[in-house]
């Protein structure tokens, strides 16, 4: 629980002490004044007398050092009750878009984990997302740590970390239009095939003619005796426009939808 999943785990020996930690009012924001590598490497110096439980890269690398169960060398004074990250750049950088995205997971799991509120706060007394100039001189005096930019991107932090912790809203699922109900004429039509003048020469069409030749007889409209059925010919032409006419529609002698559910 006190390993953040997600984050990679780069232990340092050093620099740290061993529980301590006591009740978390929040998550302090930091500027390394260097590269990630660089601190990575510092970090694990005795030398250097400092460390922080997480760190982020301008790429969007976020690496723990120390357990939250420990107490990380980030701020002095406010050790005890404060997470830290330490974020890559230079003094008066503003965080890039995928350090904002670490910072608010490490918050939301600081949320889920330690009771950490999704909040914005400037005051060392107070809870939530600070930054370490707030400790003043009680926590070293690093009045440009972070730096004014990120100070003003820890709003947006929150409310990514909201976003986390609440769900992202998830659009409104597309509603698929009820089909129309079809009665069996409909379905049958649609899956009739256009014959026009001449279409047996598709040989697959011939069955269809052969169709439309039965359904014009049964409504009234027979072709001749002797005419081949498998055949739309002129005389079978006569015979669609004929029933074309009686119902109405367009008389061009080709059975599509329309007619085909004419003729049935
Ligand atoms: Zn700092």
């Amino acid at each position: 629980m006190s390993k953040m999943p997600g984050a990679t785990w780069r232990p340092t020996p050093v620099n740290f002490t061993r529980g301590g930690q006591s009740s978390v009012r929040g998550v302090v924001l930091h500027i390394m004044a260097g590269t990630l590598a660089g601190t990575d490497s510092w970090f694990k110096n005795p030398a250097a007398e400092a460390s922080s439980h997480f760190g982020t890269g301008k790429s969007g690398a976020l690496y723990q050092w120390v357990s939250t169960a420990d107490k990380a060398w980030a701020q002095a004074g406010g050790n005890p009750n404060w997470l830290s990250i330490e974020n890559e750049g230079q003094g008066g950088d503003a965080l890039t878009n995928a350090q904002l995205d670490r910072c608010a997971e490490v918050l939301a799991w600081a949320h889920k984990t330690h009771g950490v509120l999704l909040q914005v706060t400037s005051d060392p007394n107070g809870r939530g997302l600070g930054h370490h100039a707030m400790g003043g001189s009680a926590w070293g005096g690093h009045t440009a740590c972070p730096g004014t930019r990120i100070v003003a991107q820890k709003a947006e932090i929150v409310a990514r970390a909201k976003a986390l912790v609440n769900g992202k809203p998830t659009p409104p699922k597309p509603t698929t239009p009820p089909k129309p109900t079809q009665n069996w004429t409909e379905i049958l039509v649609n899956a009739l095939p256009t014959l026009t003048k001449g279409c047996e020469k598709n040989a697959a069409l011939k069955h269809d003619i052969k169709t439309a030749f039965k359904l014009l007889d049964a409504r009234g409209f027979p072709v001749p005796e002797g005419v081949d059925d498998q055949t739309f010919g002129e005389p079978m032409a006569i015979q669609v426009r004929a029933l074309q006419k009686f119902k109405g529609l367009k008389a061009d002698a080709v059975i599509g939808k329309d007619t085909w559910e004419a003729l049935h």
